[in-house]
């Protein structure tokens, strides 16, 4: 086989992968707000949210962040991020315990979580809510899955919502239209590396 056939092969995969390409994205035509959801184990889903949230910004779009739990008492995104214009940053996780293990107060703080994160699905003006780490009051049964997909559901139709955490419920997933699992390959946490500023908080 020559140089020739070799570069004309070449030419006519690319011609047949840009028709597809051309097809795909010809059909992809609607415009609206969409529900994402970030899973799985591995690193990366916090900080695809705020990746995102980053993009929005530079459209000049406003943005909403709640998180239901606080791992870490001052991360980087949220210095960064509460003080730029159109971000509405609330912490809500901060009344969580470990440690009097009362199931009632820390469904009291999860559904008082809740409502705010209710007003922002409410609120037209807010082009993206990041919902994070919102999968552990549900897994734990301190929010109602029904509740929050009913107003999910009710959000203003070009209002974008990105879930993450651990552990999804399926019933979430369901009605989300972009789901990505996070697999963990590797974490430099179980070589003994400590948590770091800029990579991990
Ligand atoms: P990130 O905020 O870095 O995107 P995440 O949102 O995917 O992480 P969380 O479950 O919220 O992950 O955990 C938050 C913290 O735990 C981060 O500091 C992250 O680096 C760390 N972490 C995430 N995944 C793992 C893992 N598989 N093993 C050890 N530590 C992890
Ligand atoms: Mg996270």
């Amino acid at each position: 086989m020559g140089q020739n056939d070799g570069d004309r092969r070449y030419r006519e995969r690319m011609e047949r992968k840009k028709a597809v390409v051309d097809r795909s994205i010809a059909r992809a035509t609607r415009q609206q707000g969409v529900l994402l959801v970030l899973t799985g184990n591995g690193k990366g889903k916090s900080s695809s949210a705020f990746g995102m949230v980053a993009r929005a910004l530079g459209h000049c779009m406003q943005v909403g962040v709640a998180q239901f739990i606080k791992g870490c008492p001052d991360t980087g995104e949220e210095r960064f991020f509460s003080r730029q214009p159109g971000v509405f940053w609330h912490l809500l996780g901060e009344g969580f315990t470990w440690e009097t293990q009362d199931r009632e107060r820390d469904r009291a703080v999860a559904r008082k979580g809740w409502g705010i994160a209710r007003e922002m699905l409410g609120d037209p003006s807010l082009d993206m809510v990041v919902l994070d780490e919102l999968t552990y009051p549900l897994g734990y049964g301190w929010l109602d899955l029904e509740d929050v997909l009913e107003d999910l559901r009710g959000r203003p139709p070009m209002q974008h919502v990105i879930v993450t955490g651990r552990g999804a419920p399926q019933g979430l997933c369901d009605a989300a239209d972009t789901v990505t699992e996070m697999r963990d390959a590797k974490h430099a946490f179980r070589a003994g590396i400590g948590a770091l500023p800029g990579i991990d908080y």
